[in-house]
């Protein structure tokens, strides 16, 4: 890193490379820690002392993370004049595993999405967010433990590309009147547009990875979920792209609804894994009603945002929910919640959301001992009720505590 401009990076610790899209087991990563704004440095600090001791005690000092703090968000400010300044995309183009608190985006002055940015950036294509229930934390469903589903959610493309124009704009108007005229359309004048792309190639390598975890992960299916009824050449597109990587790259792993009801009798041979699809709106029903039908969803970028938060509020909220985006040569796992700024500092906001984040790069990472490690230490302390303000206003008999004092527990509990 020499020609960083205000950072050093540690001299310890090593780069984590990617080999075909995952990364090469190492003992000393060095990860890039970005603690973000308001809650987010009282957060990450819980999360990362959980995490040290968790690897310290499950190696027994043979392995270590090594962390490179930059700056992100309004924190970046003062120091560059710059939320998302040159240095920090810098440390996660060189070192690739980065762990992530929540930012602040400035409101006015022009400032991008600072998340939609790094994605693009990275080429961070899945964002992926497993959710599931941990007993004991308050959930607004009677059975909040039916729910164990990992999404994975296409990142960069789709109405969020941040292809679009504010109506009345010169391109705006451009295109209504090339549509209007050239294929008999009737956009309304002064309409904005945004521009909705979903390529094969995207969601290919999206449901590829989707398949390929549930693979790993012993799942037993992968549904599909999308609105192609209504837009069929982008959502329905989607779907019919995505049976298609399973035909051609799993053919003999996995097996289509339509097949087992078919050759099947209605069962899914042993072994075999079931790839379905749903319409969008349906898939909320059935996460409520159903959630046990369902393993690993791929879905498109729009529909992805909506479901992982519906799915984190039946097992207890974002401030619990964990995610990552993934690319082939980077992923940066962070906290699914924003940066609250009327807690900031009062190390009191719950840090389980960067802390299950931080777990999920320890599985990436190959470090599934540490990993399981926490988790069980995780459920230990909620059976236990100790917990933050925000769990302990919603259970009886609980033990408030501060973020920090949380993190203490689970770190007794390992
Ligand atoms: P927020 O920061 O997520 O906070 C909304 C409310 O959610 C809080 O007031 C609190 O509820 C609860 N909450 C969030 N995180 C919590 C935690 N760790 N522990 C306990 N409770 C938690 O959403 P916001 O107020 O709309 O956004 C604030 C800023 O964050 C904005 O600048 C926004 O752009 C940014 N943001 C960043 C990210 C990201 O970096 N990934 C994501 C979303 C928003 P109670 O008040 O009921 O206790």
């Amino acid at each position: 890193m020499a020609d960083c401009e205000k950072i050093t990076a540690p001299k310890e610790g090593s780069k984590v490379e990617f080999v075909n899209g995952k990364p090469k087991e190492i003992d000393d990563p060095t990860v890039v820690l970005m603690e973000g704004d308001g809650i987010g440095p009282d957060v990450v600090r819980a999360a990362v002392s959980v995490l040290e001791a968790a690897v310290a005690k499950a190696y027994e000092g043979k392995k270590k993370l090594v962390w490179f703090k930059v700056l992100a968000g309004e924190s970046a400010i003062p120091v560059y004049k710059d939320v998302l300044p040159e240095d920090t995309l810098k440390a996660i183009e060189e070192y690739k595993i980065a762990l992530k608190g929540p930012l602040t985006t400035p409101i006015g002055g022009g400032f991008r999405s600072l998340n939609v940015t790094l994605r693009q950036k990275f080429d961070l294509y899945a964002c992926v967010r497993p959710v599931k229930y941990y007993d004991g934390v308050p959930s607004p469903v009677k059975n909040p433990e039916k729910v164990n589903i990992v999404v994975f959610r296409e990142n960069v493309e789709d109405v969020y590309a941040g292809i679009e124009w504010k109506s009345g704009s010169i391109e705006a108007n451009e295109i209504i009147e090339h549509i209007n005229s050239k294929y008999g359309k009737n956009i309304r004048e002064n309409s904005g547009i945004g521009i909705k792309p979903i390529s094969a190639f995207g969601t290919k390598r999206l449901v590829r990875a989707a398949i390929k975890y549930a693979l790993e992960n012993n799942r037993k299916s992968v549904t599909l979920m999308h609105k192609g009824n209504i837009m069929k050449f982008t959502e329905g597109a989607f779907k019919d792209w995505g049976y298609e990587i399973a035909r051609e790259e799993f053919a003999n792993k996995t097996v289509t609804e339509q097949e087992v009801s078919e050759k099947f009798g209605g069962n899914t041979p042993e072994g075999k894994l079931l790839i379905k699809d749903r319409i969008a709106d349906s898939m909320f029903q059935q996460i409520l009603l159903r959630p046990e039908e369902y393993d690993v969803l791929a879905t498109l970028n729009l529909n992805g945002d909506y479901i992982s938060d519906a799915l984190a509020a039946q097992v207890g909220g974002i401030g619990i929910a964990p995610g990552a985006n993934i690319g082939n040569n980077a992923a940066i796992f962070e906290a699914t919640h924003g940066s609250a700024p009327k807690y900031a500092g009062q190390d009191k906001a719950n840090p389980s959301s960067v802390l299950l984040s931080g777990v999920m790069m320890l599985e990436f990472l190959g470090w599934k001992q540490a990993a399981k490690t926490i988790d069980d230490a995780y459920k230990k302390t909620i059976a236990q009720k100790i917990v933050t303000y925000d769990f302990a206003r919603l259970m009886q008999g609980a033990k408030e505590v501060k973020a920090s004092e949380f993190a203490q527990a689970i770190i007794a509990n390992l």
